[in-house]
């Protein structure tokens, strides 16, 4: 079976050093082993979207040589396939009338926030209501082998309660969304920061649900400042640095962060023979299981 990758950033910021682990994770582990890796642009709500966002990330992978096959998916371009599978998932599925105050107040709190207490299951419905659709959830671990983080469970029903899978505002959820094109585009493998390790199990459920084929996960370790902080768009990670001069030493940076112990940067004449060392050397198990970003960024 021909192995498919891929990349799938949310155009809320620009790409941060995070961004890049990922990135260069899932590409090596498709083209060291001739797969193809594709780019999806996860523009799913508008209202988190930052303008011109896309583009830039767009430039900055090609500035840093990654080499993407098939055209790039835009998931705002995708209602379709998501309002379709949204209705083989109706019997499944309830609309929810709450609005998050009225939830956070009544619901108990786990590790993923408030755990829905199934308030509108048994509710009539009301159409005359904006209403998000949420999808009933069991009451048993869904379970997975991580190729990095191990055997890692969930119980949806425990931890979390019946999820929404589409918003109120008729904006399709992520977890409908990543699954739906993940099968869609044959997806055989997800390589990914960790911060999407306990997303998981929702997307398992739902891909059963879907009867769509299980892919392989690898969770990269997400990195952490000095101060502990996840480097995201948030905690205001460095954004990538563009200058021709740092994009070998930024993306040998992340070599070494990924356990792959590149040889120093100014052995390697281009971002392309870097690449093609890293191509040749790739090793998934070297990947540590945590990282500490604790140095600053090659200028
Ligand atoms: N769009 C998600 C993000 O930027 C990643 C989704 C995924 O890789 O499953 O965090």
């Amino acid at each position: 079976m021909t192995y498919i990758g891929r990349f799938a950033p949310s155009p809320t910021g620009r790409l941060h050093f995070g961004s890049l682990l990922a990135a260069t994770a899932s590409y090596l582990q498709a083209r060291s082993q001739q797969g193809q890796w594709l780019l999806r642009i996860e523009d799913l709500d508008p209202t988190r979207e930052q303008a011109g966002a896309t583009a830039t990330i767009i430039r900055t992978l090609a500035l840093y040589g990654f080499e993407w096959d098939q055209s790039i998916v835009y998931q705002s371009q995708r209602q379709t396939f998501y309002a379709a599978a949204l209705a083989r998932l109706t019997p499944e599925t309830y609309p929810c009338y709450c609005s998050r105050k009225q939830l956070q107040t009544s619901a108990q709190s786990g590790n993923f926030g408030f755990i829905y207490p199934g308030t509108c299951r048994f509710k009539p419905q009301d159409l005359t209501q904006p209403a998000a659709i949420r999808i009933k959830t069991p009451n048993q671990a869904i379970c997975f082998h991580d190729q990095i983080q191990g055997r890692y469970c969930q119980n949806l029903a425990q931890e979390l309660g019946d999820f929404v899978i589409r918003r109120a505002d008729r904006i399709f959820a992520y977890q409908l969304a990543v699954v739906v094109d993940d099968a869609e585009q044959g997806i055989t493998e997800i390589v990914r920061g960790s911060d999407l390790l306990d997303n998981t199990p929702r997307q398992l459920y739902l891909q059963q649900l879907l009867g769509y084929p299980m892919p392989s996960y690898a969770h990269i370790p997400i990195a952490i400042n000095q101060l502990g902080q996840k480097l995201s768009k948030q905690t205001l990670a460095p954004t990538l640095p563009t200058a021709a001069k740092q994009l070998v030493a930024t993306l040998c940076k992340a070599l070494g962060l990924l356990g792959q112990a590149p040889l120093p940067a100014t052995d390697y004449t281009s971002v392309n023979a870097c690449w093609s060392w890293a191509i040749q050397n790739w090793n998934l198990n070297k990947i540590p299981k945590q990282l500490t970003y604790d140095q600053p960024l090659p200028d």
